[in-house]
């Protein structure tokens, strides 16, 4: 299979905090895959603006440092590195104050597309959008792109889009949740929507329950006393895994655009029906005898905040009535998994005599670590004996499926960023959804803060707390197990 690699048009990219982390280990790691597969015109440049006093050749001596640790296997293509660094300039530029925005306005090719990364804390997305347009750098065919956290609840989600909102409009603002990025998720709306055989099935006389497993085997690591402010919840829920929700839950758009798409992804959320106290599991990880609690990591002895999050929530409308579904992340446990799991109902009766298994259709959508979609489904068992069935996969993981291109799918950031140069949002949050998903946040919160619900201890390498488990147990069903 020939992957098609359609060159996007010629830009000037600025990456406010161009020597942060982000930017060093994945925007501009990612941009270089992207120059590797033919992806960005050699006209095409980057230009790094942050305070620290460098050159654009300081500046390309960083990035070729970035490129050596996180390139992965690219970063021993050293010609081709030198090609990608000569189209890398940096300004040095103080969001909050003049010094640099006159540089960057000589700097900039106004004749070709402009799209501005606010790769730095949302602090700063106030001071940056105002004087790009004070030194007349942005105007209404800029793009700009914003990261996460956006906002950590509804007030402060309405502040920043009211700031963004004075000088950009909607159409212009690419708010990332790498989630969408990746070929997975995108594949989840190709494979329903795309097919005869998924969309007749998918709703609440056939779907049983649905799972939405983010597990990752990291703890909070250096990031503690910022995560203490955060928690799974609003670092996890608010945003991917509530993504990845809408996608599976929404109509089918009339037509694959970005509004249309957003629309559905929005009439979701706002179905989602309050969740009971006792529908929602918080824990964190304890310690071991060699490696730390959550409360060390985060270095609050007193810390509330939870490192995992189990809840069940339902979706208010004739599709989804009755359907739970259950989401769930944390840090510390067993595997790095990310999964969907769509569970069929059973048959109800079986033909085959001595059959008592309830056999399910299961779809498994694998997001990481390997991209790929399994359906579960029932055969005879081979050999004498009658019928006798089991369940096995059928199995496509990508990188399999589609032969030595699969492993050349851009990363989530490559796409993306790629996606703003050609003016796509399809696969970016509108405000609107950002805001109608804190709406239905924020009350989960106040609600264990104000009941002063303490998270429960779990083990290190284990599937969470225990009564996680009894989420599901107690309606006869069973998480999936979280494996690699
Ligand atoms: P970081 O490592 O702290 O980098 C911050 C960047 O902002 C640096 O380049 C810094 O450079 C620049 N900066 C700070 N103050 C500035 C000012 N007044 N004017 C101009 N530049 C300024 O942060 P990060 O981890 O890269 O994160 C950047 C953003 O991405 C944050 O919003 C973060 O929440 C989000 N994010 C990060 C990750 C990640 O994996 N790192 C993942 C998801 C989202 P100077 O000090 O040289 O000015």
């Amino acid at each position: 299979m020939v992957s098609r690699v359609i060159p996007v048009e010629e830009f000037d990219l600025v990456i406010f905090g161009g020597t942060g982390d982000l930017a060093r280990r994945k925007i501009l790691p990612g941009l270089f895959r992207r120059f590797l597969s033919g992806q960005m015109p050699d006209g095409a440049r980057i230009i790094g603006a942050a305070r620290s006093d460098i050159d654009s050749d300081g500046y390309r001596q960083m990035i070729r440092e970035a490129i050596a640790e996180f390139g992965g296997d690219e970063a021993s293509q050293t010609d081709c590195i030198e090609r990608f660094l000569a189209q890398l300039y940096y300004i040095p530029v103080d969001a909050k104050g003049d010094g640099g925005w006159n540089e960057l306005h000589d700097l900039i090719r106004f004749e070709v597309i402009n799209a501005f990364y606010f790769s730095v804390a949302p602090s700063l997305f106030g001071d940056l959008a105002e004087r790009l347009h004070t030194f007349n750098i942005a105007d209404d065919s800029s793009r700009v792109v914003v990261e996460k956290p956006f906002g950590r609840d509804l007030a402060t989600a309405k502040a920043l889009n009211a700031t963004l909102a004075q000088h950009f409009d909607e159409g212009q603002i690419y708010r990332i949740d790498h989630y969408l990025g990746k070929e997975t998720v995108q594949n989840l709306m190709a494979v329903r929507f795309g097919n005869v055989l998924f969309e007749p099935l998918w709703n609440n006389h056939y779907v049983d329950h649905i799972q939405i497993t983010v597990a990752e085997t990291v703890g909070v690591g250096g990031r503690g006393a910022y995560y203490d402010q955060s928690g799974a919840m609003r670092d996890m829920v608010q945003n991917h895994l509530m993504q990845l929700l809408c996608l599976i839950a929404m109509e089918a758009p009339s037509v694959f655009d970005a509004d249309a798409v957003r629309d559905e992804k929005l009439k979701v959320i706002r179905a989602l029906q309050a969740i009971e106290p006792h529908h929602i599991v918080r824990g964190q990880y304890g310690a071991t005898d060699s490696a730390s609690s959550y409360r060390d990591d985060a270095e609050n002895p007193k810390s509330h905040t939870e490192s995992f999050i189990a809840l069940r929530c339902e979706i208010a409308n004739w599709r989804w009535a009755g359907v739970p579904f259950y989401l769930r992340t944390g840090k510390k446990l067993k595997a790095r998994t990310s999964e969907i799991a769509v569970v069929f109902k059973d048959l109800g009766h079986s033909i085959f005599p001595g059959d008592e298994k309830r056999h399910r259709n299961i779809l498994t959508i694998q997001l990481q670590p390997n991209e790929g979609m399994q359906l579960q489904v029932t055969i005879k068992e081979p050999g004498p004996g009658g019928m006798r069935l089991i369940d096995v996969p059928l199995d496509m993981t990508f990188a399999d499926a589609l032969g030595p291109d699969g492993d050349d799918v851009p990363d989530a950031y490559e796409r993306l960023i790629m996606d703003v140069i050609r003016g796509n949002q399809t696969l970016f949050m509108r405000g609107d959804e950002v805001e109608a998903a804190w709406a239905w946040t924020d009350p989960l919160i106040e609600g264990w803060k104000a009941r002063g619900d303490v998270p429960k201890v779990y083990d290190q390498g284990s599937a969470g707390p225990e009564n996680a488990m009894t989420l599901l147990g107690r309606e006869g069903r069973r998480w999936r197990e979280i494996k690699e």
